[in-house]
């Protein structure tokens, strides 16, 4: 906080409470949750199992005494199914579709039994969106919406991929109809998604594509020209999941070009399994599986697949490609490109490679994903940084490990450290060292 007198220097969360409480306010969660009308005059959506008495209106009886004639659906006679009808057009008229519909409509009261007319709106789509999740677990029953059981054990949902417009609307009635569940006991947690990521928007040639521009991208073209694959992994290569980028038909040549490179590495494969790599090659293996591991997690596809790339051009430097080296590609390859990565692993596992006698349960996408050995990527080297009189001078690249005393030598040969030592007329006088960080020479 600033220009706040009192508040000044305070950190935003704990001001929030202390203005608060100099206001003389309450604090509270404001939720974005809006009065939700559940009904529509529509034909698509599920039925509303209620019922509309005459009779019992005009006796004020019903199932709640603030709604007079109304009853819901006994229990028995549930669901209330859509019918089929012919003109399922909205009707101008305020009405639904069903209203017309006197086989529907027409229902006995649950309650006096006199003809009652069922209610012909149906709610909202947005209601289904609510749970559909809790529903996919358990399609199949008939007697309850789902189990509960199945519940526990495959919810709450890890990861919720969606678009950022869903964030105040489902996502929101989601979390309430969650909620809901949770106050009646029927789950066990109250938050229905633990991660979410809105992914970004795909433009074409830098425009918002729409129809009315006609530059829409029809995926069917790409897949005959270049293939499903090289089509995966533009996608996944243009930009960040969460930003979006923009479709350019440049863009997909380069990743046809990568995977024709990928599609001829296994001409230099090794005469036998025996071959190992050489210490470099094998600590840059071992940091593209960690890596590419990481931004897959992290939806940093992009990221991963540039790893892959940097992969592939060392791997090509090679005379000879060690099977192992070859085996670990293609596992990275497979995530992002998932037919040509079984194609190649086919081929290699009926010339002896690790899948030998390739069958359908030996696919390259039932394999383990690779592992990193975290000694093999230890790096060597780190930056020294050189200060003098406490102001960093220079940034050094030094071997981990190194001692003090080979430290200042290195200090002392660098230009730009003389040219401060020289400039303050002096010679150190004192040496702080922290290993494999940092030299403060005082002068
Ligand atoms: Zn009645």
């Amino acid at each position: 906080m600033i220009n706040s007198a009192k508040f000044n220097g305070t950190n935003s969360e704990k001001a929030k409470i202390e203005i608060t409480k100099f206001a003389g306010g309450d604090r509270k969660i404001n939720y974005r949750l809006r009065d939700w009308l559940i009904s529509r005059q529509r034909y698509w959506g599920p039925p509303i199992p209620m019922i509309f008495c005459d009779f019992c209106h005009k006796s004020g009886k019903g199932e709640r005494k603030e709604m007079p004639g109304w009853h819901s659906v006994p229990e028995k006679n549930l669901p209330v199914k859509l019918p089929f009808i012919k003109d399922y057009r909205p009707q101008g008229t305020g009405e639904s579709p069903l209203a017309k519909e006197r086989k529907f409509s027409k229902a006995r009261c649950p309650m006096c039994k006199n003809w009652a007319r069922r209610e012909t709106d149906v709610s909202d789509t947005f209601l289904d969106s609510t749970w559909y999740f809790f529903r996919y677990l358990d399609t199949k029953n008939k007697n309850k919406p789902f189990d509960k059981q199945s519940a526990k054990k495959w919810l709450p949902v890890n990861m919720y991929i969606g678009g950022a417009e869903h964030s105040v609307l489902h996502l929101l009635y989601s979390r309430f109809i969650t909620k809901a569940f949770f106050d009646w006991k029927i789950i066990n947690f109250d938050e229905p998604f633990k991660k979410f990521r809105a992914h970004g928007l795909i433009i074409k040639d830098g425009a918002k594509m729409s129809k009315s521009k006609g530059n829409i991208v029809n995926p069917d073209g790409y897949f005959k020209d270049f293939g499903a694959d090289v089509m995966r992994i533009y996608l996944a290569f243009m930009a960040p999941l969460e930003q979006g980028g923009d479709f350019r038909d440049q863009g997909i040549s380069g990743i046809d070009r990568f995977l024709v490179r990928v599609g001829k590495l296994k001409a230099k494969l090794a005469k036998t399994s025996k071959e190992g790599l050489s210490e470099n090659s094998e600590k840059l293996l071992h940091k593209s599986i960690k890596k590419i591991g990481e931004d897959i997690e992290n939806l940093h596809y992009n990221t991963a697949i540039s790893q892959l790339m940097i992969l592939l051009s060392e791997l090509e430097k090679l005379a000879s490609l060690p099977w192992h080296s070859y085996d670990i590609f293609l596992k990275l390859l497979a995530p992002f490109a998932p037919y040509l990565s079984e194609e190649l692993w086919q081929e290699f596992s009926a010339k002896g490679g690790p899948a030998s006698g390739w069958k359908k349960q030996n696919s390259i996408h039932l394999e383990p994903w690779p592992k990193f050995d975290p000694k093999k990527i230890k790096d060597e080297r780190f930056k020294l940084i050189i200060q003098v009189n406490g102001k960093v001078r220079a940034v050094l690249d030094a071997t981990i490990g190194i001692s003090e005393k080979a430290a200042l030598e290195m200090a002392m040969e660098d230009e730009s450290v003389k040219k401060y030592i020289s400039s303050l007329a002096g010679s150190p006088k004192k040496t702080i060292f922290v290993p494999d960080k940092l030299l403060n020479l005082v002068i």
